[in-house]
C-alpha cells in the first residue's frame, strides 16, 4: 500500500481472515516501520491473541465485514487522495470501461460515523453489501475486499484509480 501511493505515515490497515482468527496491522505503526511480528492475531471480539502490537483501531471495521460476508478473506482500508475526496463529496460515479468493469456504475458511500466505532463499521458493512468490492467510507477513505490479500491490494489501487477518473 505504502509502495504504491496509497497510504501515508500510519494511516490506514489490513487483515487476512486466517481460520477463526484475524491478522491486522496495529495501530499507529507508519508502515515504513512495520515489522511482520507487530502484525496482530485478534479473535471477531479485538482480543489479541498473538503479537506485539496494540490491534488497529479500525478492527470493528474489519470484524463486520467478515461477519456479512463469509467469502471475503482480506481487507484493506485505505486514505488515498481521489477516493477519500469522493468520500467526503458522497459519491463515485465511474466513468472508464475499466472502473465500470470492475465496481458497476458506482461506488457506494457509507454514512458517516466516528473512527473505530461500531457504528462505522456497521455503516461500512452495509455500504460494501452482500456482493460488494469496495465502499467509500464517508469523510474518511476507501475499503476494498477480496478473497486474498492480493485481490484486497488490487482493488484499492482500482479503486484510486476509479475515484481520479471521476468526474465528481
Ligand atoms: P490505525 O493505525 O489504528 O489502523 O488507524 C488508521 C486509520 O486509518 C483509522 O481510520
Ligand atoms: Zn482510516
Amino acid at each position: 500500500m505504502a509502495d504504491l501511493g496509497l497510504v501515508h505515515a500510519s494511516s490506514g490497515n489490513v487483515s487476512v481472515r486466517v481460520g477463526d482468527c484475524v491478522l491486522i496491522t496495529p495501530s499507529g505503526v507508519p508502515y515504513r516501520w512495520l515489522r511482520a511480528e507487530q502484525v496482530v492475531a485478534i479473535d471477531d471480539e479485538g482480543k489479541r491473541l498473538s503479537g506485539v502490537g496494540v490491534p488497529s483501531s479500525e478492527w470493528r471495521m474489519h470484524a463486520a465485514i467478515y461477519r456479512a460476508r463469509p467469502d471475503v478473506r482480506a481487507i484493506v482500508h485505505t486514505h488515498s487522495l481521489s477516493a477519500t475526496r469522493c468520500a467526503v463529496r458522497g459519491a463515485l460515479s465511474t466513468t472508464t470501461d475499466e472502473a465500470r468493469i470492475v465496481f458497476g456504475p458506482s461506488v457506494a458511500v457509507s454514512r458517516h460515523a466516528f473512527p473505530g466505532s461500531w457504528e462505522l463499521a456497521e455503516a461500512v458493512a452495509e455500504a460494501v453489501g452482500p456482493e460488494g468490492k469496495a465502499a467509500l467510507v464517508g469523510r474518511h477513505g476507501a475499503v476494498t475486499v477480496g478473497a486474498h490479500l492480493t485481490e484486497a491490494l488490487l482493488l484499492a489501487e482500482a479503486l484510486e484509480q476509479a475515484a481520479a477518473a471521476s468526474t465528481e
